[in-house]
């Protein structure tokens, strides 16, 4: 009786602690089915037992001194499937199974040779050919006269001490095996027991970690979670957790647990728990977010990691001091280094820009990449301008510095706007705010800085608001070309035109050429601009040439005109379209188009020059270009600018220069054009150094063709 006690509380708690091991093993666990099964038919024996336990029938049995049964109860019988009466006395050692005869004999003699009682079990037949498991208390009768027998069956505790055999088996096969780690934790979260998987995953060996606390084992940042999970648990509710330790070599080990409650006749007594090492999928998840928010090239933060970080603070700089600045660097003319030196000279460039970048500012600072060659910087904690500033000094200073790249030494400069964090609501406007000091920079001179300021913003709105309207100009066709004439110097006489564009804006009313050329050379407009004057002032040539044969129409062409390779053929195009002889078509370059000095720029003027085009080079002085300079390109005239002429005869520096100017055109066999003439002294000083011909207000302001018309009619001479 106490044996089946024992087994039945055994029982229960193998029962709670494979529930457990099943609860916190993956669905993928092999053999999961098997234990289930297992599981289940020991829950049912379990119950059985109880029943059983309460519903005990009256087996016994008494014997000779000889140790022969001689009767045997009715509930004995029933039990083995047989009638009260159905057998003979003699046949009742035909229901020992042969395997227990000895056993059962041997028994039932020490109870007869003594006065204790003994406990025996054994199997018995049953009439159906099975057997019955039956345990003895089998007691000496008084005198000698024999023993009885109490019996029991016991089948049903037998099939469930198979079951928990095996099903201990099973778990321990399971505990030894796993792959995954498996442990179990008394009430206070110490370990107690552990699989050989929990050393091969942590480096320990069992004597190490048993008898520590779970929560010690764990990295200080993941601690205080883990006694709060442990609580739950506790509480009887099953638990997945991510976690670390420090594997017994230093590394971290990440690992995912699950912790479940072993409860025993109703009570947590215990936590059950395993562990799986999730560190390579951790590590992966990390590379995952880091390439989210990192450039892959320099390492730094990437847009949306310092938009991020700017958005933070804006939000918490509540105060109306600024708190912050924001640097926008642009690397200048780092498109000639790619495009000269290769893409890989470029990354490597930009990986070590971004290093000195780095190495400028403090640690807590964001600086980022946001593509190209636009890096940014947080300068956190700088309420002053000046030290923004000073900031800036040195990062401009460092970055200045040589390079070495790959063996080619070369020298990059940055453009740097500033912008302290005040001045915005908004991270995204202070990022754009930051920009335009930036550009800002560009346009006065590169490898220099400019802080922000509100008359930058206006300006680029201006500017914003221009080429909008240039875009809607050209859609509309709100040009028209104006003509001043060319004088001959020597008789007065008109000999050619040149084409000076108007806008004509209807909200604005006429607009200067100085006012929308530079923006329309900065965003390619020029180019459809630049085709329409041409059209127009070949069209009109065209016309001219039936009355006035020599006239010669000028057309001012931009570099930006230059750069189109096929700037040549669409010219021809036009002559041939408006059937212009390219003898009377005259082109005003500037010297900014030689500065250029590409392989095509020569080709296309000499493809222009070799069509019988004429060369003009424009507003002459104003350039860096020499008059020996000039001697390569095909040139036919020199336009001395007006700033020169303004002088004439009041300014002996100009008049030197503009006479010393005239006398090397001529050694160069180019025809010299005054421009900006306004007053008689100044032709008169132009006509004493033998200066061809003039333009400018004096003789006449650009005209329509109409009123050109009427001045050549009228043969009108100066
Ligand atoms: P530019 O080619 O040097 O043209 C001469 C400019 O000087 C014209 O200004 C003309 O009106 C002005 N001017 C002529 N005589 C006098 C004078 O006696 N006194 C003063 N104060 N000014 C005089 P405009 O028409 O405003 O053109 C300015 C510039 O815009 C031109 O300088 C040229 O560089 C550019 N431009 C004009 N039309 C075109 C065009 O169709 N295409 C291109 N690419 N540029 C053009
Ligand atoms: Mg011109
Ligand atoms: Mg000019």
């Amino acid at each position: 009786m106490q044996q089946s006690l024992q087994a039945t509380h055994r029982l229960r708690q193998s029962i709670a602690r494979a529930a457990a091991a099943l609860a916190a093993t993956g669905a993928d666990l092999p053999g999961r089915q098997e234990i289930e099964g297992l599981l289940a038919a020991a829950q049912q024996a379990s119950a059985l037992m109880d029943s059983m336990a309460q519903s005990d029938q009256d087996l016994s049995i008494t014997c000779d001194p000889n140790g022969e049964v001689t009767s045997i109860s009715a509930g004995c019988l029933a039990t083995l499937g047989y009638e009260p009466m159905e057998l003979a006395e003699g046949e009742y050692r035909r229901l020992v199974h042969p395997d227990d005869y000895a056993t059962l004999r041997e028994s039932l003699y020490n109870a007869l040779s003594g006065t204790a009682s003994t406990n025996v079990e054994g199997r018995f037949r049953h009439k159906d050919g099975t057997f019955v498991w039956l345990e003895w208390t089998i007691t000496p009768l008084a005198d000698g006269a024999g023993a009885y027998g109490i019996g029991r069956d016991i089948t049903m505790y037998k099939q469930y001490e198979r079951l928990l055999r095996e099903s201990e088996q099973l778990y321990r096969a399971l505990f030894e095996y796993s792959p995954d780690g498996v442990f179990t934790l008394d009430f206070e979260g110490n370990v107690i027991t552990m699989n050989p998987a929990c050393t091969q995953i942590s480096g320990y060996q069992p004597h190490e970690l048993i008898g520590q606390s779970l929560e010690q084992l764990l990295m200080p940042e993941h601690q205080a979670h883990a006694v709060a999970i442990l609580h739950t648990v506790m509480q009887g509710e099953a638990q997945n957790f991510e976690s670390a330790i420090h594997h017994r070599d230093g590394r971290v080990l990440y690992l995912h647990a699950t912790l479940v409650p072993l409860v025993l006749e109703g009570t947590v007594v215990g936590v059950y728990g395993v562990v799986r090492d999730i560190t390579e999928r951790k590590h992966a998840e990390e590379r995952l977010a880091h390439m989210a928010f990192h450039d892959p090239l320099t390492g730094l933060a990437n847009r949306t990691l310092f938009i991020g970080r700017l958005d933070q603070l804006v939000t918490e700089n509540v105060s109306n001091q600024p708190s912050f600045a924001i640097l926008y660097l642009d690397l200048d003319d780092f498109k000639i280094v790619n495009d000269s030196l290769g893409h890989r000279t470029g990354d490597l460039l930009l990986v070590e820009a971004a290093r000195r970048l780095k190495s400028c500012v403090s640690a807590g600072d964001t600086v980022a990449r946001l593509g190209g060659d636009e890096f940014t910087v947080i300068l956190e904690g700088t309420q002053d301008t000046d030290d923004a500033i000073a900031a800036t000094h040195r990062i401009l200073r460092e970055l200045t510095r040589p390079y070495d790249i790959d063996g080619h030494k070369m020298v990059v400069t940055p453009s740097v706007g500033v912008v302290m964090g005040n001045q915005g609501d908004d991270a995204k406007e202070l990022l754009r705010y930051a920009d335009i000091a930036m550009y800002k920079a560009k346009q006065n001179g590169k490898a220099r800085y400019e802080a922000f300021t509100p008359v930058m913003y206006n300006h680029v709105l201006q500017r914003l608001q221009l080429e909008t309207d240039l875009r809607r100009a050209i859609e509309h066709r709100e040009f028209r070309v104006l003509y001043q004439p060319i004088v001959e110097l020597g008789t007065g006489e008109i000999v050619g035109v040149e084409a000076l564009i108007r806008w004509e804006d209807p909200e604005h009313g006429v607009i200067s050429p100085a006012q929308f050329i530079p923006l329309a050379e900065e965003t390619g407009l020029i180019l459809p601009i630049g085709r329409f004057v041409l059209e127009e002032a070949c069209r009109q040539g065209r016309k001219w040439q039936e009355t006035h044969p020599n006239l010669m129409v000028s057309v001012n062409l931009s570099a930006r005109q230059f750069r189109e390779p096929f700037l040549a053929e669409e010219i021809v195009q036009v002559l041939q379209e408006t059937d212009m002889p390219p003898t009377l078509l005259q082109l005003e370059i500037t010297e900014s188009i030689l500065m250029q000095e590409s392989a095509t720029t020569q080709e296309t003027l000499r493809h222009l020059k070799a069509l019988g085009i004429q060369l003009a080079m424009d507003d002459f002085g104003t350039g860096y270009s020499s008059l020996s300079y000039l001697k390569r390109f095909p040139i036919d005239v020199l336009k001395i600018d007006r700033s020169f002429v303004d002088g004439l005869g009041e300014n002996p520096e100009d008049t030197a220069l503009v006479r010393t100017v005239i006398q090397l055109a001529k050694a160069l066999n180019l025809t010299v054009t005054g421009e900006g003439v306004e007053t008689a002294e100044q032709i008169a000083q132009l006509r004493a150094m033998e200066c061809e011909r003039g333009q400018g207000y004096f003789f006449a302001r650009p005209l329509t063709p109409k009123a050109i018309d009427e001045l050549l009619v009228n043969g009108r001479n100066w």
